[in-house]
């Protein structure tokens, strides 16, 4: 069962930020401020992500063997996932 953040916190949920090094922050995506996809909050943690496995070279999907930019809501922990362009 999901843990409800704290109606009156208006930073990450504690496990969440447990994870991560750094404090949450805005992301900025093509010039526009970003929310979550989820529940629309605006604070995220960032890393790189590895989108790797066996069944994407069956699938002849290697080209998604990468390492993707992971956008983490801090509020609900949604990873939006950003595949390198270019
Ligand atoms: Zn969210």
């Amino acid at each position: 069962m999901e843990t409800p953040c704290s109606a009156s916190r208006t930073t990450a949920c504690a496990p969440i930020m447990g994870i991560f090094k750094t404090d949450p922050s805005k992301h900025v995506v093509v010039g526009n401020e970003m929310n979550c996809e989820i529940c629309g909050h605006n604070l995220f943690f960032k890393r790189k992500g590895q989108i790797n496995t066996a069944g994407l070279s069956f699938f002849e999907l290697d080209w998604l063997n990468a390492t993707a930019n992971c956008v983490v809501c801090a509020q609900r922990g949604y990873v939006h996932w950003f595949l390198p362009t270019g």
